[in-house]
Formats: C-alpha cells, sequence, structure tokens
C-alpha cells in the first residue's frame, strides 16, 4: 500500500521538524509548505491525504487557507487538523466550523500529534456511515429509525431534540463541534435553537444518561464532544 502523504503547512521550522520526525517514523510521507500561498498550491497538485495547517502563517491567513480548501470541491474531502497557539480559541472555532476535522494546541507531544492523526484519517474511512443504521457507543444503543436510545437495556426518554444531539454526537466520537455547529445540524422543529440552548439540552441530556453523563464532554471554549 502506497504511504499516506501528509501535508504540513506551518513557518516554524522547529514544529515543522517535530512533525517530519515523529509522522516520518511512522510511516507517512511529509511534504512542507511555508506559507499559504505554498501550501494551496501544493494540497491542490498532491491531494494529500491530510493537512496540518498552521492557523498564524505569513502571507494568507491559515483561517483563509482552511476556508479555500474547504470551498473548493478539489480539496474540500482533505482532512485538516488546524495548529493554533495557545489562546487561539476564537480561530479554532472559527477553524471547526470552516470544515477543519480536529485542532491541536502548540506546543503539543509527539504522542499527541500521532494520535491525533491517526484519529482523523481513521475517522474519515469510516464517515460513510450510513445515518439511519442503529449505533452503538460505550453502553448506549441508538436506533434511529424508532427514534430509541437504550443506555444499558433500559430506554431513555429524549426530546426530539436531545435526540437529534445525541445521535449526531453518537455518531462522531472523539470529535468536536462547535455550539453552532451542533445548532446547524439539530435546527430543532420543535422550538428555534439557539447557542445557548444547546448548553441546556445538554445539560438535560447529561441528567437522563445519569452516571454515564460523561459520555458527554465540554471541551473548554470550543463546544462539546462524545467521550472516544
Ligand atoms: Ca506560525
Amino acid at each position: 500500500m502506497a504511504k499516506e502523504q501528509i501535508l504540513v503547512v506551518e513557518d516554524e521550522e522547529e514544529i515543522v521538524e517535530l512533525i517530519d520526525y515523529n509522522l516520518g517514523r511512522e510511516g507517512f510521507k511529509i511534504e512542507r509548505a511555508t506559507t499559504g500561498e505554498d501550501g494551496l498550491a501544493i494540497a491542490r497538485s498532491l491531494k494529500p491525504d491530510l493537512i496540518l495547517l498552521d492557523i498564524m502563517l505569513p502571507g494568507i491567513h491559515g483561517l483563509d487557507v482552511c476556508r479555500s480548501l474547504k470551498s473548493d470541491p478539489n480539496t474540500s474531502d482533505i482532512p485538516v487538523i488546524i495548529i493554533s497557539a495557545r489562546g487561539e480559541e476564537t480561530d479554532v472555532v472559527t477553524g471547526l466550523e470552516l470544515g477543519a476535522d480536529d485542532y491541536m494546541t502548540k506546543p503539543f507531544s509527539p504522542r499527541v500529534l500521532v494520535a491525533r492523526t491517526r484519529a482523523v484519517l481513521r475517522r474519515k474511512k469510516e464517515a460513510a456511515i450510513d445515518e439511519t443504521s442503529a449505533l452503538n457507543v460505550h453502553e448506549l444503543r441508538i436506533n434511529p429509525g424508532k427514534h430509541e436510545v437504550f443506555l444499558k437495556e433500559n430506554a431513555l426518554s429524549l426530546t426530539a431534540t436531545e435526540f437529534r444531539i445525541l445521535h449526531f454526537l453518537a455518531r462522531h466520537p472523539g470529535w468536536v463541534f462547535t455550539r453552532q455547529q451542533i445548532v446547524d445540524t439539530v435546527h430543532g422543529e420543535d422550538y428555534p435553537v439557539t447557542e445557548r440552548s444547546i448548553d441546556v439540552q445538554i445539560a438535560g441530556l447529561r441528567k437522563k444518561l445519569g452516571e454515564s453523563s460523561d459520555y458527554i464532554e465540554t471541551v473548554r471554549g470550543i463546544g462539546y464532544r462524545m467521550k472516544e
């Protein structure tokens, strides 16, 4: 099988070397770009399997690179992991809403780098899960066709909106979603869903999950995810 190609768009030589060494050792083929312009050009010609994209780049901003990649049908399927500096949560939120698949905050360890890279590549392959088929996550069993959720054999009584949120998060364990992304997915028919009301819905869901409420994790400054 051909080696999976990873494009690193990053201007800090130390970070590029850390990625090159650690992912190279794991068998990935690494391509480098130090500006957003070069990153876009290489992404379009090479179609790598994954892009690691720094936010603060000379020239085009990383978020604009992300926007261009995700709005172009030729590159929109390539998974993107954003590399952010500490304290750039707002940029991470914007990046995720532009379609980035995950993020890492500098400084990150080689272990985190390899784990995130593998997880995003694996999710990409699994992305084609049928939205109507039954789903088992942790001790939850979700049956979308019947609108049923069981927790350790006990049926949970969820509202339509709670059901949609839980089903959405459960289809992507480990993925972080912003409140706006959750709103966009569940926009309730029962009443208008807002970013703030997502917090209320999540609180309600956790209450019904009882001892398993930690299945839904809060990612500070970003949003929520189903425990991986
Ligand atoms: Ca940078």
